[in-house]
């Protein structure tokens, strides 16, 4: 693992609440490599903060993370605050097994819950930097529309990808008057779609109750266990 201290070339907001920043690695990391889904460690005063890396590994010399604020964390507002007034980061990398090199054969499924979608864009745009040929469908949980911070983006994948599908689904519809598309929770709206997921391999993006809940039903309705990965597997192991 490398640890480096990067400038922040630049930090916008990407909707009401989370940021987008670009990291510019410096000189003498032409070495780094990292895979599409990896992660990083931010390193603060007492701890290291891991956000994964929005950016695929084919952008050389810049990381990008996308980073919300977590109410009532310490953490959080640590970060925050290095947000509005530091020119540098120091960040450890890369991180993580759970990652794409090539695509899996057959059909894969990418879902995400809420910033959980940062890694789905790095493993999307590596796969798209050559042509996306097994149909791929990503699936993106938040509570409110407004958190959607992406859709554009996931809407032009799906423009230029036949195989690439978006499904966005807001599980707290009350809170968007607007919203037309999916409601609930996420995997549920995989299980609506799919009868059967003998055959898919499985990429989840969320917290470790959510993607252990994901796991039991996903294997009764048909996935091998081994067909699915995420990073909890490895950070917050089940007992
Ligand atoms: C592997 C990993 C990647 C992360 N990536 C991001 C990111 O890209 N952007 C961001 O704003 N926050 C991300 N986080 C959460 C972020 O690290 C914490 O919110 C922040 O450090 C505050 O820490 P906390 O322990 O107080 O928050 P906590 O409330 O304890 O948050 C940490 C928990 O949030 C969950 N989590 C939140 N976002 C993600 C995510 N994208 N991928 C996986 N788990 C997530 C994890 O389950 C973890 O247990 C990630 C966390 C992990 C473990």
């Amino acid at each position: 693992m490398n640890r480096f201290v990067c400038a922040i070339e630049s930090i916008d907001y990407l909707n009401h609440d989370t940021r987008r920043v670009i990291l510019s690695l410096p000189d003498g990391s032409a070495r780094l490599t990292f895979k599409a889904g990896q992660y990083l460690n931010v390193v603060l005063a007492e701890k290291l903060c891991p956000f994964s890396i929005a950016s695929p590994p084919e952008l050389k010399g810049k990381v990008e993370l996308h980073i919300k604020p977590t109410p009532g964390s310490d953490d959080s507002v640590e970060i925050e605050k290095l947000l509005d007034e530091a020119t540098t980061l120091e960040i450890e990398l890369p991180i993580g097994d759970c990652y794409v090199e090539q695509a899996p054969k057959g059909t894969l499924i990418l879902m995400a819950a809420s910033t959980g979608i940062t890694q789905m864009k790095s493993i999307i745009e590596h796969l798209a930097a050559d042509v996306i040929s097994e149909p791929t469908y990503l699936y993106w949980g938040v509570i409110a529309d407004s958190d959607l911070y992406l859709a554009q983006l996931c809407r032009e994948w799906e423009k230029v990808n036949q195989n690439f599908h978006f499904i966005p689904v807001v599980s707290e519809p009350n809170t968007s008057p607007d919203w037309q598309g999916r409601t609930g929770l996420v995997p549920d709206a995989v299980l609506e779609d799919f009868s059967n997921l003998e055959e898919v391999s499985v990429i989840v993006g969320g917290s470790p109750g959510m993607v252990y809940a994901t796991l039991d039903r996903f294997v009764e309705r048909g996935m091998p266990e081994k067909n699915m990965s995420s990073d909890v597997f490895s950070y917050a192991p089940r007992s």
